[in-house]
């Protein structure tokens, strides 16, 4: 390690004048001032910010904070509500933890999060990057958070060449060496801040760094090949049919998916499973109708496969019985996005 990598001052000094503006942050001299983050706020955050960008989670958060300020308001919140509230940011395992989360720091915790990485960790959905980033952003405890600008930033100031994932426990360590015993919490801001604005993935900024002095890869001309990763394998291709029924009455046949699984606890369509591609295009219409293929099909990719589905649509008579959205009630919002382009294309 060079000796001037310790001098974590030069970051923070660098992110007393350039940290992000945030929602749920507390500037820096806000914070060196007295003012204390919300954990809540620094905790919804982070389980938002997760396969999400910045840009999305800022709505997403005044949406939230708006419809339930505190940890026990959220506690009490309908499943329903919350799950629609999340539609569109994806990954619905979060939402769903997130309420279970909430519900355990007001059962066990008295409302309070726990200021202890450990304790932390026994929360629902809070696992050691959540846990790192809660301990060191709300409670200016030294975590050390390893999120993916932080992997890069760690790979070129060490001009490590192992690849991601296996140079992961390496990062982490050389991550944690550098965490200060002051301003811990700022400094893991400031380092997320550098990869984000600076130590880009593309284009690194070294010429305005605060750590371009002692940072390897910049001095071996290494920077823009770091992080190092193995390739990633193609995602398969799987396939399926939704159905769009509507009743001349406006009323949509929807369904809540079950709690397990893909898009658990959402509202979606009702269709077939989703299957690979080999195999022939698999229906399962809900009920008997004269059921119309639409022009076009809906493409969607989640984290381990894309997803192609053909759309049905029928007009159905206002006696059909099941389970119906009326009109009046349905908002496409309350739909996860790949559900919710179906829609398009049906209309
Ligand atoms: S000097 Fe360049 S490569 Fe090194 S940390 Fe700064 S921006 Fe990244």
């Amino acid at each position: 390690m060079r000796e001037e990598l310790q001098q974590t001052d030069l970051l923070l000094e660098w992110y007393d004048i350039h940290a992000r503006e945030m929602p749920w942050r507390v500037p820096p001299q806000a914070r060196k001032a007295g003012v204390a983050p919300d954990p809540y706020a620094v905790w919804m955050s982070e389980v938002m910010l997760q396969q999400t960008t910045v840009v999305t989670v800022r709505d997403y958060f005044a949406r939230f904070m708006a419809r339930w300020p505190t940890v026990h308001a959220l506690a009490e919140a309908q499943d329903a509500d919350v799950m629609a509230e999340w539609a569109g940011l994806g990954y619905y395992a979060r939402a769903r933890n997130l309420l279970k989360c909430a519900r355990a720091v007001v059962a066990e915790h008295g409302g309070n999060f726990p200021a202890n990485y450990d304790l932390l960790r026994t929360l629902p959905g809070i696992g050691p990057y959540t846990a790192a980033a809660v301990s060191s952003i709300a409670f200016d405890l030294p975590h050390a958070v390893l999120d993916g600008n932080v992997e890069r930033v760690m790979a070129r100031i060490y001009d490590i060449h192992t690849p991601l994932p296996a140079a992961k426990p390496v990062l982490m360590a050389k991550a944690e060496a550098l965490t200060p015993d002051t301003r811990p919490g700022d400094y893991a801001q400031a380092v997320m801040d550098l990869g984000a604005t600076i130590c880009t993935p593309r284009n690194p900024a070294c010429g305005i760094c605060p750590w371009r002095d002692p940072c390897s890869a910049r001095i071996a001309g290494t920077a823009v090949e770091l992080p190092k990763k193995v390739p990633k394998k193609a995602k398969p291709v799987r396939h399926g049919t939704v159905y769009l029924g509507r009743r001349t009455d406006g009323a949509w046949l929807i369904e809540t998916r079950p709690e397990k699984g893909l898009l658990g606890g959402m509202l979606g369509w009702p269709g077939s499973d989703w299957v690979d591609t080999s195999l022939p295009l698999p229906e399962a219409p809900p009920l008997i109708a004269d059921w119309r293929a639409i022009q076009g099909e809906v493409r969607h990719t989640f984290t381990h496969f894309h997803l192609i589905l053909q759309v049905m649509i029928a007009d159905l008579p206002p006696d059909t019985p099941g389970n119906f959205i009326a009109a009046k009630d349905f908002q496409p919002s309350d739909l996860p996005t790949v559900m919710r382009k179906a829609l398009d294309i049906a209309r």
